[in-house]
């Protein structure tokens, strides 16, 4: 069934948010999320389609979201001056936010850092932050989600180089979208207080996947990172022990993150 735009303003009109855009179909959430921070939007506005027909995950590579059947979007944060030293942060505030609401319906989900969730090592939602400067400074940030709720999102196996999993597949029945995207929102509301605080980097760190596990991890055209997975430094690299006992960090960007097998 496709969204109503009347009830999604209803269910939202309980939460702090800014203003809220609702689309049948759209090219990609963020890029209009973008183009509204970068004019006037207020703090914790939202872009939500039904469809993305040219969804993005990192890097130019594709999200797949089908009309129908998954939550696609964007919120908009303009950082407070306590959060800008902490805005690496911001992808594991997005990655908690739907963690939990993945607990609060009894599933184990887990963070593969630095932008997947996962449910028994299955993708089943992504985040690609991005921002919007102004001269040196991040003006915006953009928040994109897309969370696999019915099994109708999950796309071809061809298309995919790391197994997919829904909402619906993992619980055995088909949870309500309007319902997963008010915990999401709910839950990055709740925890964006606690940005900067060791407790916030302890709660990220214990989510994730692979935690004191060998792995691999991938970066463009240089020789992947071996290593055991540690944590995080505080600024969200990911913390590994290589081969020679030496603790590196690996920063984001061009990573790709994967257990050694
Ligand atoms: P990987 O997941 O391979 O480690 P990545 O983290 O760089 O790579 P993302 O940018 O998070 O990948 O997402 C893009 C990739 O996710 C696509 O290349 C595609 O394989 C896969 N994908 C696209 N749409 C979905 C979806 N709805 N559910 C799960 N996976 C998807």
């Amino acid at each position: 069934m496709l969204m109503n735009p009347n009830e999604l303003n209803k269910t939202l009109s309980k939460l702090p948010l800014g203003e809220i855009k609702y689309f049948e179909s759209i090219g990609s959430t963020n890029d209009e999320a973008l183009a509204w921070a970068a004019n006037d939007a207020k703090d914790l506005s939202l872009v939500i389609a039904d469809e993305q027909t040219a969804g993005r995950g990192r890097l130019d590579r594709k999200w797949f979201t089908p009309p129908d059947t998954a939550l696609a979007f964007s919120l908009i944060l303009r950082p407070t001056e306590d959060e800008r030293p902490h805005l690496p942060r911001i992808v594991g505030l997005a990655a908690l936010a739907v963690t939990d609401a993945l607990k609060a319906r009894r599933l184990t989900p887990q963070i593969k850092w630095p932008n997947d969730v996962l449910v028994l090592g299955h993708k089943v939602a992504g985040i690609l932050v991005e921002s919007v400067w102004s001269g040196e400074d991040i003006d915006c940030v953009v928040i994109g989600v897309g969370i696999n709720v019915l099994k109708g999102s999950v796309p071809p196996e061809e298309v995919l180089n790391f197994p997919a999993t829904s909402l619906e597949d993992e619980l055995g029945y088909p949870p309500d979208r309007m319902e997963v995207l008010f915990e999401f929102l709910d839950n990055l509301i709740t925890l964006r207080p606690r940005l900067s605080t060791d407790e916030f980097l302890n709660r990220w760190a214990e989510s994730l996947a692979f935690l004191g596990e060998q792995v691999q991890v991938e970066l463009g055209d240089q020789p992947p990172v071996l290593g055991q997975l540690l944590g995080l430094e505080s600024d969200g690299s990911l913390r590994l022990r290589d081969g020679h006992d030496k603790t590196v960090a690996v920063r984001f960007g061009d990573v790709r993150l994967r257990p050694l097998t």
